[in-house]
């Protein structure tokens, strides 16, 4: 064996475990809300899984009940908040208010944006929804290499004749 195809022997093996790791979490997310992220297989293209990911946050948080500022430790003048569905993370507040803003907070945890702590569970679905499109890709390719093959082979066994 080849030092080459062993690395590329290893490589397959870490990606395969990451993908089980990546399923675990998911799983380990039994709520209502990671029910949305079951169609993670849906995505063919990088682009279409950012897409997705960006989509599929949006539901979370419409789907998502935010509960009184007051009831998570906020004045209650202040807006509403909730935990993550998906993690039932909150922000880490040193004053010791619970939950992220609503709904702001709570998009930017489960998308990462500015610089938010992103949702492990979210991360993990996005990890998976990019494999799958990536996936896809190759083998579509492989296809389309041995189409132009076939097609070539074709010529030549009819140059032949
Ligand atoms: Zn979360």
């Amino acid at each position: 064996m080849s030092r080459n195809s062993s690395v590329a022997e290893e490589i397959a093996s870490l990606r395969a475990e990451l993908s089980a790791a990546r399923l675990a979490i998911l799983e380990m997310a039994p709520t209502e809300a990671s029910r949305l992220l079951i169609d993670y297989a849906s995505c063919a293209s990088k682009a279409e899984a950012h897409r997705w990911h960006e989509r599929t946050a949006e539901r979370i948080v419409e789907l998502t009940q935010p509960k009184r500022a007051s009831e998570m430790g906020d004045h209650p003048l202040a807006g509403d908040r909730v935990n993550c569905p998906l993690c039932g993370r909150g922000s880490d507040n040193i004053l010791g208010i619970e939950g992220f803003a609503y709904p702001e907070g709570l998009q930017r945890h489960l998308t990462g944006a500015f610089n938010a702590r992103h949702c492990i569970v979210m991360n993990a679905a996005l990890g998976l929804a990019l494999d799958t499109a990536m996936h896809r890709a190759q083998v579509e390719s492989s296809v389309g290499e041995n189409a132009k093959r076939g097609a070539q082979g074709v010529k030549v066994r009819r140059r032949q004749i």
